[in-house]
């Protein structure tokens, strides 16, 4: 079995692939700005410089629905979080780039029942990053300040490719399935870049 908890317990997702397919460290505004929101509605303080992880998404099992709900950062926003609504855990954020193949998961703001410590190949948005870069954490692996090198970035895509999941037909239902099944996704109209 493989699961993923809020930190309440409300809500559980499990999934088919236990395997995490390739983590990352991400300083973007938005990562930051949508970990700060869980914090204030009462979540976990988030890490400094988050890790994310990507995993199959294929989900078996969803416990714990009437506690799920979907928010977007603002009207514009491409990426969807899943939060309980009682601990304000995220328990999986879909992109329209993920191809409903994978969905991202900050493991440190749930309890994965699963060992998460993975190493991550890059560290990206780091131009976004408003603190101290932690050096010893980004040592060895590729760091993207931005994504204005096109070619740079042609580089990173192409090394994700390769360790993305290649199987087509997931056995449970996925990410983007979910919250669909949640309804409306609520705009929680942020300004972009506060915190
Ligand atoms: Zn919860
Ligand atoms: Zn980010």
């Amino acid at each position: 079995m493989t699961k993923i908890k809020c930190i309440c317990g409300k809500c559980e997702l499990h999934l088919n692939d236990k395997k995490i397919y390739y983590s990352l460290f991400c300083g973007c505004e938005d990562c930051r700005q949508a970990a700060k929101w869980g914090e204030r509605k009462g979540g976990k303080s988030p890490e400094k410089l988050q890790k994310l992880i990507y995993m199959r998404s294929d989900i078996s099992k969803v416990k714990g629905k009437q506690f799920m709900k979907a928010y977007q950062l603002r009207k514009d926003a491409r990426s969807t979080r899943v939060y309980c609504i009682s601990c304000y855990s995220i328990l999986g954020i879909d992109h329209p780039s993920y191809d409903n193949n994978v969905f991202m998961l900050i493991p440190f703001l749930c309890n994965a029942d699963f060992d998460t410590t993975i190493k991550p190949i890059a560290g990206i948005f780091m131009d976004d990053y408003p603190n101290e870069i932690p050096k010893k954490l980004l040592n060895n692996i590729l760091i993207y300040n931005n994504f204005k090198n096109k070619e740079k970035e042609k580089k990173l895509v192409s090394i994700l490719a390769n360790l993305k999941p290649t199987y087509k037909n997931a056995k449970g239902k996925s990410l983007q399935n979910l919250i669909k099944d949640l309804g409306k996704i609520e705009i929680l109209n942020l300004k972009k870049g506060s915190d």
